[in-house]
Parts: structure tokens; C-alpha cells; sequence
């Protein structure tokens, strides 16, 4: 029988707690600024991960009284039909915030249709100009999923300054920007949520157990169902799943949560952990969007 003796991190309530924040925050700037802030997505093909994404953004932003669009367009469309649409909705001043939900289909260019969401439009801070202002730690968005993860680390008393973190995934969409993150000298929590000492693993580390027990805080962003067991865990360590993997079990992350919570002294859950986060931390960057557009 498992002995859950590690504190769950309860991503769902810090991201209610956001929220409350956020749609105070989004009352005033209305107030002020007589601008609702607006966030529009686009949607493409029928794959329905995708769809139930969408619909959660959709709802969060109900939430904390944004607007929301939704652009559906069929599997077939082109690149250049894609194009178009996003280039009308740069150009509207009633839209603030403007995503695209990936994965597109495969005959289209993921970073052509990403470099082409205006950089003050680009809420999932992935247009090249936002990657390098958050390299020379300037940002001007942060990255929805890394964002979350620092939030959820300092409401949770759990301060990344001076430890070692260590990242499995390289990615484009958490694991670099991640590090780079917990790397700067300040954040948007003060320099007890930055300044960590990071390492990045990926596919092509060697001795990667090795390297992960020797994490302060250990954050899985694989894609690989339960990959992180219990000998990669150092006692007491902080344990971060962002991995979303659907099995005939549901919904598990990358990390065999069962064993790792005998070990880890903090551990996110899958469902519940990262994921509210970043929908959450998406609504920031609209609100900073709407403020960005006067
Ligand atoms: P990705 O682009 O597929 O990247 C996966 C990374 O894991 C790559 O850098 C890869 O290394 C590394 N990797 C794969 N197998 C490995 C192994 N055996 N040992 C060490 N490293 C290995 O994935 P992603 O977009 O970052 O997403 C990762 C997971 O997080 C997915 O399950 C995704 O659904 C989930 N996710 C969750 C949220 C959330 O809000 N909770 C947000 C985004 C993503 P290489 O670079 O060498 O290939």
C-alpha cells in the first residue's frame, strides 16, 4: 500500500487564488481604461485535446470577466488561409490576446504561423522577440507553463533561490524557457522565486538518474508516462510533473506518483498540479495584453 508521505502541492487552489487576483485586477483596468480585455484563439482541424484546451481557456477567461473568441477553422485549411486570418486579427483593436492552439496539421509550419501572432499580441510568449527578451530577462509575457510553475513553487513557500533545479525536457514550450526562468536574478515573485541553479536534461544525458537525485527541486516536462521512479529522487526533494499523458488508466503525468511521494518532500498531482496554472497564467498575459494595447 502506498504511503502518500510527501505534501501535495494543490496546483487547482493556487490557480482559484490567481484568479481571484486576476479578475479584481481585470474589474479595475476595465474601469480605468473603459477596455474589456479580449483574447482571441484559433482553433484548426478536429483533434480533441485540442478542443477540450480551448474550452478550458475559453472558461478561464469567463472567469476572470475577459472576453474570449473562438476562430474554428476546418482540418483543410491552408497555411495561407491560416495566415490571413491571423494577420486580420493583429490588425483588431477589439483583440488583445491572440493564441494558436497547437499541434496544427502537419502540411502547415508551426514556427511560420507562431513568428506571425504580432509580438504584443503573443500571450503564449512564443514569437522570437518575446523568447529573447526573456533570455536578456526583460520580458515582456512569460511563458504560460513555466510562469505557473513559479507561481506554484512561492505560494507554496517553497523558494527556488540558491537550489539546485533540475529540468528533464528541452522544449520549446516549458523546459528551456523554464530554466531560463528559474535562472534570472528576479521575477515576478520577488528573487526568492528566480535565481536557482538549473540544470536541462533531455534524451541524450548521460547518466540521468544521476544527475536528477541531485536535484533540490526536479521537474519532469517528458511526455512519458511515469518515467521518473523513485530511485531518480533525492529524499525530500521537490517534485514538479508537468506531464500530461492520457493512458487506459486516465490522465497520469510523467512521474510514477504512487512511489516518488513515499520519497519527495513536495510533489504536484496529475491531474491538478501544473496544468490550472497555465491556463491561469495565460489570463495574466491577456490582462497584460489589454494594458499593453493603450
Ligand atoms: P516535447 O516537446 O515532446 O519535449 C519532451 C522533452 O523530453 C524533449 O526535450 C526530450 O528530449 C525529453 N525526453 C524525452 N524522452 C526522454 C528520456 N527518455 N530521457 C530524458 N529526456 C527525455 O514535450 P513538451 O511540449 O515539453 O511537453 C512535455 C510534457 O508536458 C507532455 O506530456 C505535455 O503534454 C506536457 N505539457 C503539460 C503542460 C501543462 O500545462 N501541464 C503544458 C505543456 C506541456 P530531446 O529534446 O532530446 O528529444
Amino acid at each position: 500500500m502506498t504511503v502518500v508521505t510527501a505534501r501535495v502541492l494543490d496546483g487547482k487552489s493556487i490557480a482559484n487564488e490567481i484568479q481571484a487576483e486576476l479578475a479584481e485586477e481585470v474589474i479595475g483596468f476595465i474601469q480605468e481604461s473603459g477596455i474589456i480585455p479580449c483574447l482571441a484563439a484559433v482553433l484548426v482541424g478536429e483533434d480533441a485535446a485540442s478542443q477540450i484546451y480551448v474550452r478550458t481557456k475559453q472558461r478561464a477567461c469567463q472567469q476572470v470577466g475577459i472576453e474570449s473568441k473562438l476562430h474554428q477553422l476546418p482540418a483543410g485549411t491552408t497555411q495561407d488561409e491560416l495566415l490571413e486570418l491571423i494577420g486580420r486579427l493583429n490588425k483588431d483593436h477589439t483583440v488583445h490576446g491572440l493564441l494558436v492552439q497547437l499541434p496544427l496539421p502537419s502540411d502547415i509550419s508551426t514556427s511560420r504561423v507562431l513568428d506571425a501572432v504580432h509580438p504584443l499580441k503573443d500571450v503564449d510568449a512564443f514569437h522570437p522577440e518575446n523568447v529573447g527578451r526573456i533570455s536578456q530577462g526583460r520580458p515582456r509575457f512569460l511563458p504560460c507553463t513555466p510562469h505557473g510553475i513559479q507561481q506554484l513553487l512561492s505560494r507554496s513557500d517553497l523558494p527556488v533561490a540558491g537550489k539546485h533545479v533540475v529540468v528533464v525536457g528541452r522544449s520549446d514550450i516549458v523546459g528551456k524557457p523554464l530554466a531560463m526562468l528559474l535562472a534570472q536574478r528576479d521575477s515576478t515573485r520577488g528573487p526568492q522565486a528566480a535565481n536557482a541553479t538549473v540544470t536541462v536534461c533531455h534524451s541524450r544525458t548521460d547518466d540521468l538518474a544521476g544527475i536528477t537525485r541531485t536535484a533540490d527541486v526536479l521537474v519532469a516536462a517528458i511526455g512519458n508516462a511515469g518515467f521518473i521512479n523513485a530511485e531518480m529522487v533525492k529524499p525530500g526533494a521537490v517534485v514538479v510533473d508537468v506531464g500530461i499523458n492520457r493512458t487506459e488508466d486516465g490522465l497520469v503525468g510523467d512521474v510514477d506518483f504512487d512511489a516518488v511521494s513515499e520519497v519527495a518532500g513536495a510533489i504536484t498531482p496529475v491531474p491538478g498540479g501544473v496544468g490550472p496554472l497555465t491556463v491561469t497564467m495565460l489570463m495574466y498575459n491577456t490582462l497584460e495584453a489589454a494594458r499593453l494595447s493603450i
